[in-house]
């Protein structure tokens, strides 16, 4: 098919409180007695959101550490506990920032897909659908919420398991759970987003329908971080919307530059995904000028530390490593620079760019 079919989230419900209403929404979805799953990220262990999951019956309630981003050995692990705990379950519903949403559509399609989630890291591997899954940001930023891949690192790459059922069948957009994001975090993901954007608006894959949510999320990031001297609520409903409209703009795209640099970072060295695409982004005046020009506006706005010299000391050997999982990542080469993307970016010309990291 030469225009891509592209599946949705099925139900979104937006606004302030609407996580009250997440009982009501679940009620249909359970089947029998098969519980609901819920995956809470670790940092509400203990707070108030903890004690608002609404539990029935057998409902489990899980908090998933996301120190590190989601591996495939760590969702195969989930799911072979619940499939011997429960047989089968209701659903899965992850709340948290991308790393805890994207643990819970890959969880959910392990329930159903056999082997291990590492067989189905690449595109349109995933065949059988999972059960049902919701998906309830507390960060905004990744896009994480509306996409059709779940990113996981598996034994040989950090890649997606990108497929028509990845896409969550239910978001909730409630953006009073992000507002206890700390200063820094909320910018390193939110940049995910303005970089989402940027990286979009300025590819060769661009078209009207990515354009035409590139350009507001774009537009609603600018507001946070360029025209705005404090944070309210306000800046937490628009940078939720921000978030949701980056990732449509790039569904029907694709990233760039600094997702294809940040990447190999995050394979080698652990790098986080909203961080390592700061550090990147810092150094992509060639590619992105005025992007650049308004990001690094941004951060000395807004106070905020971009770690350098993340590279320094590494081996010839570790820098091919990132160099080779960072060339491997082409629709975003081709996206960035097109058709002939392997003439510009050669393998010396990305190392000398590692090397500035
Ligand atoms: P994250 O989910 O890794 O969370 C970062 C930190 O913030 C964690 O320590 C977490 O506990 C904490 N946190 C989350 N919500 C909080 C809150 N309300 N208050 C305080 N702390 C909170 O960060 P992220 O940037 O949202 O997600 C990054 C992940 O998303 C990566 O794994 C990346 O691969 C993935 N990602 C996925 C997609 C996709 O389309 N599936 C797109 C982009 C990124
Ligand atoms: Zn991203």
């Amino acid at each position: 098919m030469s225009f891509r079919n592209f599946k949705m989230v099925s139900y979104v419900v937006y606004g302030r409180g609407s996580f009250n209403q997440l009982d009501e929404i679940l009620a249909p979805q359970r089947k029998g007695d098969a519980p609901m799953v819920f995956l809470l990220d670790h940092f509400f262990e203990g707070k108030p959101l903890a004690g608002r999951i609404p539990l029935r019956g057998k409902d489990k309630l899980i908090f998933a550490d996301v120190t590190y981003e989601p591996k495939t050995t760590q969702v195969d692990a989930l799911a072979a506990q619940l499939k011997e705990e429960f047989g089968t379950i209701s659903g899965v519903i992850g709340i948290g920032g991308g790393s805890v949403m994207d643990l819970a559509k890959a969880v959910s399609l392990m329930m159903t897909n056999p082997g291990s989630s590492a067989d189905y890291q690449g595109w349109d591997l995933v065949k059988v659908p999972g059960v049902y899954k919701a998906g309830i940001p507390t960060l905004s930023g990744t896009g994480a919420e509306v996409s059709r891949t779940t990113v996981l690192t598996g034994p040989t790459r950090k890649l997606g398991m990108n497929s028509d059922f990845t896409p969550f069948d239910q978001i909730v957009l409630d953006p009073e759970l992000t507002k206890d994001a700390p200063a820094n975090q909320r910018f390193y993901t939110g940049m995910d987003c303005y970089i989402h954007c940027i990286e979009s608006l300025q590819g060769t894959y661009i078209n009207e329908f990515s354009k035409s949510y590139g350009e507001k999320a774009l537009q609603l990031c600018q507001e946070i971080y360029v025209h705005r001297n404090s944070w309210d609520e306000e800046c937490d409903d628009k940078l939720m919307m921000a978030s949701y409209a980056g990732g449509m703009s790039i569904a029907y795209s694709q990233v760039g530059v600094a997702h294809a640099v940040s990447y190999g970072l995050s394979y080698l060295l652990g790098t986080k995904h909203g961080i390592g695409n700061c550090i990147v982004m810092n150094h992509l005046e060639e590619y992105y000028p005025e992007g650049v020009k308004e990001f690094k506006f941004m951060v000395e706005k807004n106070n905020i530390d971009i770690p350098k010299g993340i590279c320094s000391g590494l081996t010839d050997e570790q820098f091919d490593t990132m160099i080779n999982v960072s060339m491997g990542m082409k629709p975003l080469w081709e996206n960035a620079l097109g058709k002939n993307w392997e003439q510009i970016m050669t393998r010396e010309k990305l190392r000398t760019l590692y090397e500035k990291l």
